[in-house]
């Protein structure tokens, strides 16, 4: 047998952001939390200190700084830094570099050119991005696309494409009673219908729609919540836009959290009304939490959401069918809880963390060729969320 250490494949890491933007930089943590370190040996590089350096280091990975100049301008700096990874991957014994986004992956492409290193460039976005895609794509060795719509960005280099869903933790996100206190807190009266979104306020995650939805059903059914977790540059607009729509006591803005288990655990009704969306890990997160989804029918949303078997799939950008899809699940709960409860299922079934960390593993494998990875991939694996 080999010793554990000869078994060891060093990894190069690369993080697109140095503090957690969003859900790409959850799964990203997400992945190094269930990486089997007996087989892979992370190590972590960020542009900058920030909450996904801390988070690296409590999970006891080595994470290492390296900035990540804008790449509109290429300088000096840029040089620099391609080289440092470069050695970096030399000096850690890397096998292979994970780059999360396409700034990582430029620099982390180049890193491996130069050190004679595979790169694999994990992407979560929808939108192609021109030239810049046939760039990154040339450079990597195989590129994760998250969803069949982030796939479709590459169509034209389907030998690269591995389709790796990302997967969320069943335990972190098991259903459970609600807590009346945590209600309270965020100003919601205890029997009120409850709807409830979580995600960036950016242009993308469409929530000018959801609040006119919010209008349109406070008119038709008095009375029901809403709260909206997260933050961005659209926040102080949103306010307004409740404020202006007359929902100041109806709207609670709950700001960036990390309770998300316990805040879904409140709502009747899971809400993402997003225009664009590669993937929509809150999708999972709240079926997981057995809750009937209303969402809109872009990018990767219908992949994970189930038209009429785990939610309802609206149009984006139209509040009416969204006020009325949300009106259908609150006038019926006995339909939500069946949702939500296949919602669970489809969770456990197709999305959960330890599927996730299995199809990332058998990349890497994969990029790898046979040898000491190949075997490893045989390895008896222990049960996983
Ligand atoms: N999230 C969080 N706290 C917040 C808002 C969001 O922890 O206040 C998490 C959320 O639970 C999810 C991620 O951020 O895991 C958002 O990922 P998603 O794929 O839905 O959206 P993205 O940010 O990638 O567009």
């Amino acid at each position: 047998m080999d010793e554990p250490s000869s078994r060891l494949a060093s990894i190069l890491v690369v993080s697109n952001h140095g503090r957690v933007v969003g859900g790409g930089e959850l799964s990203l943590m997400d992945l190094l939390r269930g990486l089997a370190r007996d087989r892979w040996a992370p190590a972590l590089v960020v542009p900058e200190e920030g909450d996904v350096a801390s988070r690296g280091r409590e999970l006891g990975l080595p994470v290492h700084v390296v900035p990540l100049p804008t790449l509109r301008r290429p300088g000096l700096g840029a040089v620099r830094s391609v080289t440092a990874l470069g050695r970096l991957a030399r000096s850690t014994d890397a096998v292979l570099i994970h780059a999360n986004g396409s700034r990582a992956m430029a620099y982390g492409g180049l890193a491996g050119r130069l050190a004679g290193r595979p790169a694999i460039w994990h992407v979560r976005i929808a939108e192609s991005d021109g030239a810049v895609d046939l760039a990154l794509c040339a450079l990597a060795t195989g590129v994760i696309a998250t969803s069949r719509a982030v796939a479709r960005r590459f169509t034209w280099a389907p030998r690269k494409i591995r389709l790796v869903p990302n997967g969320v933790d069943l335990v972190r996100f098991t259903p459970r009673p609600p807590s009346g206190a945590l209600r309270a807190t965020l100003g919601v009266p205890p029997s009120a219908p409850l709807a409830l979104s979580i995600g960036r306020f950016v242009a993308e995650k469409g929530y000018r729609h959801l609040l006119d939805a919010a209008a349109h059903l406070e008119r038709a059914r008095p009375g029901v919540h809403w709260i909206l977790v997260g933050d961005g540059e659209l926040d102080g607009e949103l306010r307004a836009q409740a404020r202006r729509l007359g929902l100041a006591s109806r709207v609670h803005f709950a700001g960036w959290r990390d309770d998300i288990p316990d805040v879904l655990a409140l709502c009747d009704v899971f809400v993402l009304p997003s225009e664009s969306e590669g993937f929509g890990r809150v999708l999972v997160e709240a079926m997981a939490m057995a809750k009937a989804v209303v969402a809109t029918t872009v990018g990767g949303i219908p992949e994970i959401v189930l038209d009429g078997e785990t939610g309802l799939l609206v149009p984006s950008a139209a509040a009416v069918p969204l006020a009325d899809a949300v009106r259908a699940l609150l006038d019926d709960p006995a339909r939500a809880a069946r949702l939500g409860g296949a919602g669970r299922a489809r969770a456990e079934s197709t999305f959960s963390l330890g599927a996730h960390v299995d199809a990332v593993e058998r990349v890497y494998a994969e990029i790898l060729g046979a040898g000491r990875v190949a075997r490893s991939a045989q390895r008896p694996r222990g049960a996983r969320t």
